[in-house]
């Protein structure tokens, strides 16, 4: 039998496709062993969230309170966690790979000499045996890990895995669980938050990117880009070397450092396709490409391609497009 608790790091009733992710992949792992899904919810009781959660797989909500956890931070979370874990008393621990999970996996499995697997793309038992699937050398080949320490932290990589067939109407069990964290132990506190301003949809929704990367030469021809994006009602993404010169926010990333994305239409412009950039974005149904170098990767995994300069076919390109929605 193999426990599993999910960390749901968020607060709204309506469960992301992140957490729903993560929810099926620990509901397959239960199904195949008899075990149970908990899901731990960092913070004071959210009205609708625990039905959510039973939908999306959970047999138990944990709502874990402490003056604290309403504003939470990774060292709060792992705090929290190194409580929370050992209390719950399950085999295996789920969270998602995104900035927070990447920040408290690690650092959890350190307080507990718990194992830990990061950008997990799979997750089963057999005979006894949890074994996780992740990437090696960059998504050059795909392995296998068995834990062989208990409780083992997996951090599940977005778009890697389906969510749960939705169970609506499902009942589970709520649990207050309180623990009392030291404020004195946090060396830092926090003293403002600034939200992004997201315009137009979520990169990690869109069915639609329009990514730019180093070809670009400078932030002004993402303009561009958020124009065709627009017309096509998508988002906008960027390679590390975009991100990294500053031209476009670090949010923007697509890769294996950054966001994993699988839309239906992913349109790269000026992207080489390094394997690091392509472990983000390869599940996209229809890749299109745009770069002047007819040998660039990006092209082994395009769909459709397009030698030449952005500069010559972007506009005419958004141009088409937008007196087609018009007529
Ligand atoms: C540990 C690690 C993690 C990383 N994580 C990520 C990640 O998550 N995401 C990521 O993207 N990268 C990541 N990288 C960086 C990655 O290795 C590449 O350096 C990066 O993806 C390259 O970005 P690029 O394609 O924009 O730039 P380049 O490789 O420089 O490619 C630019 C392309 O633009 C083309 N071009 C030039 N001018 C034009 C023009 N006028 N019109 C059309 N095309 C043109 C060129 O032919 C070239 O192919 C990571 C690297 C490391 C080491």
């Amino acid at each position: 039998m193999v426990d599993v608790l999910v960390v749901v790091n968020e607060r709204e009733a309506v469960l992301s496709r992140n957490t729903l992710e993560v929810l099926g992949a620990a509901r397959r792992l239960a199904d195949g062993t008899q075990g149970k899904v908990k899901a731990a919810v960092l913070g004071d009781r959210v009205e609708g969230l625990a039905a959510g959660l039973f939908a999306g797989g959970a047999d138990q909500a944990v709502w874990v309170e402490d003056p604290l956890l309403p504003d939470p931070r990774p060292e709060t979370v792992v705090a929290a966690l190194a409580e929370v874990v050992p209390r719950v008393a399950v085999h295996v621990v789920l969270m998602a790979d995104d900035s927070c999970g990447r920040e408290v996996a690690p650092r959890l499995a350190h307080r507990l000499q718990a194992g830990l697997v990061t950008e997990v793309l799979g997750v089963g038992a057999e005979a006894g045996a949890v074994r996780f699937r992740r990437q090696r050398y960059g998504g050059r080949c795909i392995i296998e890990i068995e834990a062989t320490r208990f409780p083992v932290i997996g951090t599940v990589k977005p778009r890697s895995m389906e969510p749960a067939a939705s169970r609506a109407g499902a009942r589970g069990e709520e649990v207050q669980m309180t623990i009392r964290l030291d404020p004195g132990l946090f060396p830092t506190r926090v003293l403002n938050k600034v939200a992004e301003e997201v315009r137009g949809v979520k990169l990690e929704n869109a069915r639609v990117i329009v990514s730019g990367g180093r070809g670009l030469k400078g932030p002004e021809p993402f303009r561009q880009l958020e124009e065709l994006a627009q017309v096509l009602r998508g988002a906008v993404g960027a390679t590390r070397a975009a991100t990294d010169a500053g031209w476009v926010p670090l949010s923007w990333q697509v890769g294996q450092t950054g966001k994993s994305v699988s839309p239906e239409l992913y349109i790269a412009v000026g992207i080489s396709g390094a394997i690091q950039h392509l472990a983000g974005m390869t599940g996209s149904k229809t890749i299109v490409a745009i770069n002047t170098d007819a040998d660039a990767p990006i092209f082994k995994v395009a769909h459709l391609g397009i030698v030449g300069d952005f500069k010559a076919v972007l506009s005419p390109f958004t141009a088409k497009l937008k007196a087609l929605a018009e007529s």
